[in-house]
């Protein structure tokens, strides 16, 4: 059987060709994007669009739509999505509220090659990349599941966005689109585990989002017992990749720092990383460790986080600790997806 074009990946550009060459108007064109754009789930939804030209654009284009199997609330409102995908596998993505608007936390992959110790989107390993399409329908789809705008994104979901960097870049054009989603890149976010050359090719797309690095330790011992990444990328050069990241874009780049007991949260190690870090436009974020069940890792105590950040700061390196958003609903990455793969 022929594959049937994705048609939620393609650019507004993309679907005029595929109009035009089909004979058809290019207003027609416009149409059909703005539906798919704006999240619809089939194209017997287009209204305004002839059968006839519908049933020849279900011959040649898939149009899926996630389905929820799962959405849980949280006592703070935070709502955890399971979607299933079109061939099966599922994602997760988390709604979190803030003050200043809703936020999404987006997955880039089915699962994730890169193995660190402590998350749960790597047991199991890589499954395969999501497409710009299927990124874009997390968004639609917490959007319409929720009744509200999504303000900003988080690429923190499951899976590595740079080890799946061209859709991941269509993905950002498409839902910052004024005819979809309208998402500003500026309440963008991407957080990497620190793949060198793509942080570089990123910096160099124009394009003003967020940069975060999952740091987690000062030294190289230490990081690549939690991220074997660090084996290929050693803390130096990530850390010069930021630097020169945040030169290049001139925005600030966060630093992500999961705080484990008696592994990476010691005074000396606050200290080592103010040195690291000095002088660099940046700023730390301190996560409480979510524990992962079948996983080892112990969370530090709010007291031990705080010390490392007063200690960070006292350093000249700015720092907060993060709030913990739906701890009650496994809202830590890949542990809903986990929990009902293992059958609990
Ligand atoms: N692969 C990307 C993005 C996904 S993970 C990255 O590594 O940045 C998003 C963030 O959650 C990362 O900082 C990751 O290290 C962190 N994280 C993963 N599992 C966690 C857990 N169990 N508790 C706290 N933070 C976790």
């Amino acid at each position: 059987m022929r594959e049937l074009t994705d048609i939620r990946s393609m650019t507004s550009h993309e679907v005029e060709e595929l109009i035009l060459s089909l004979g058809e108007p290019k207003y027609r064109a416009a149409q059909v994007y703005a539906w798919v754009a704006k999240g619809a789930a089939s194209f017997d939804e287009m209204s305004d669009i002839p059968s006839a030209l519908r049933a020849k654009l279900k011959e040649l284009c898939r149009l899926s739509a996630l389905k929820i199997l799962e959405k849980q609330t949280s006592k703070d409102g935070t709502v955890k999505y399971l979607f299933e995908l079109h061939d099966g596998n599922t994602v997760e993505s988390v709604l979190m509220r803030y003050e200043h608007g809703s936020t999404l936390c987006v997955s880039s992959q089915v699962g994730c090659r890169m193995g660190c110790s402590f998350c749960a989107s790597t047991v199991g390993g890589l499954v395969r990349n999501l497409s710009a399409g299927e990124m874009l329908e997390q968004v639609q789809a917490a959007a319409q599941g929720s009744g509200e705008r999504v303000d900003g994104l988080v690429l923190m979901g499951m899976g590595e966005p740079l080890d799946n960097y061209d859709n991941v870049i269509k993905f950002l054009h498409l839902v910052n689109d004024s005819l979809g989603m309208g998402i500003g890149y500026r309440h963008i976010s991407l957080s990497t585990c620190g793949l060198v050359p793509m942080i570089d090719k990123l910096a160099g797309e124009g394009l003003p989002i967020t940069l975060s690095i999952s740091l987690h330790a000062p030294t190289d011992a230490v990081r690549a017992a939690m991220m074997p990444v660090t084996k290929k990328w050693p803390i130096g050069q990530v850390v010069a990749a930021a630097s020169r990241y945040a030169r290049r874009t001139g925005r600030k780049v966060y630093f992500e720092y999961t705080m484990v007991a008696g592994v990476n949260d010691s005074k000396e190690q606050a200290q080592l990383l103010a040195a690291l870090l000095r002088g660099i436009l940046c700023h730390v974020n301190l996560i409480p460790l979510n524990p992962v069940a079948g996983k080892e890792n112990v969370a530090s105590d709010r007291k031990r986080i705080y010390a490392f950040s007063a200690t960070l700061m006292k350093n000249g390196v700015s720092s907060t600790v993060r709030r913990r958003l739906g701890s009650d609903i496994d809202a830590a990455c890949g542990q809903l997806r986990r929990r009902r793969m293992d059958g609990n």
